[in-house]
């Protein structure tokens, strides 16, 4: 795999292709900085995983581990794992959303497949739970599997994320609800 992808590259791109195509081969900045829902989720990411040490998940034992910055040398990857329990045997990764739509869809489902990959190449421990904690009106906490096969789906979209960069080209990609809160709107044809 070429170049040093992100998780935030491979996440953007389950998203939507051309979110990748229009930041990362025409190099149009987001504006996301600009939106209200990104820079409160920020805040939220940064004040839970700096101050919030002593968070547990009720019965997973082990040591708090924050603000983990991991590259795979397999993959040729980047990412930072916010918040995890260590075990002496496997790694449980703890995961904040600042939303109340409670769904693991594809954007979570990449996520955490490449932070257990790296997790694992970098530990040699097994990662294959996560817990997303939803919180914004209210706080919902939900247990997710990773599994083998959500793994090798979010290397997968890394590598079609390589694979916009390499070309060149603009990818397919609907309209449909994720456009109405994409930086990108006003240009996309
Ligand atoms: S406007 Fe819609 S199709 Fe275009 S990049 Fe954004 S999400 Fe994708």
């Amino acid at each position: 795999m070429s170049n040093c992808l992100t998780v935030t590259n491979a996440v953007e791109y389950a998203f939507c292709p051309r979110f990748t195509y229009f930041q990362l081969v025409l190099g149009i900045e987001q504006r996301e900085g600009k939106r209200g829902t990104v820079q409160s989720g920020r805040a939220f990411h940064s004040r839970h995983s700096s101050t919030n040490k002593n968070y547990k998940i009720k019965r997973f034992e082990g040591i708090k581990q924050t603000e983990l910055l991991l590259y795979s040398k397999k993959y040729a990857f980047s990412g930072k794992i916010d918040e995890a329990i260590e075990a002496d045997d496997q790694i449980l990764i703890i995961e904040r959303k600042y939303s109340d739509y409670i769904f693991i869809g594809s954007t979570i489902k990449t996520q955490l497949g490449l932070l257990a990959i790296l997790l694992e190449e970098n530990t040699g421990k097994k990662v294959n739970q996560a817990v997303v904690v939803f919180d914004k009106k209210e706080r919902v906490e939900v247990p997710v599997k990773i599994t083998e096969k959500m793994k090798q789906k979010a290397l997968l979209l890394l590598q079609q994320t390589s694979r916009v960069i390499e070309t060149n080209r603009m990818p397919y990609s609907k309209h449909d609800n994720r456009c109405t809160n994409c930086c990108y709107r006003k240009i996309c044809p």
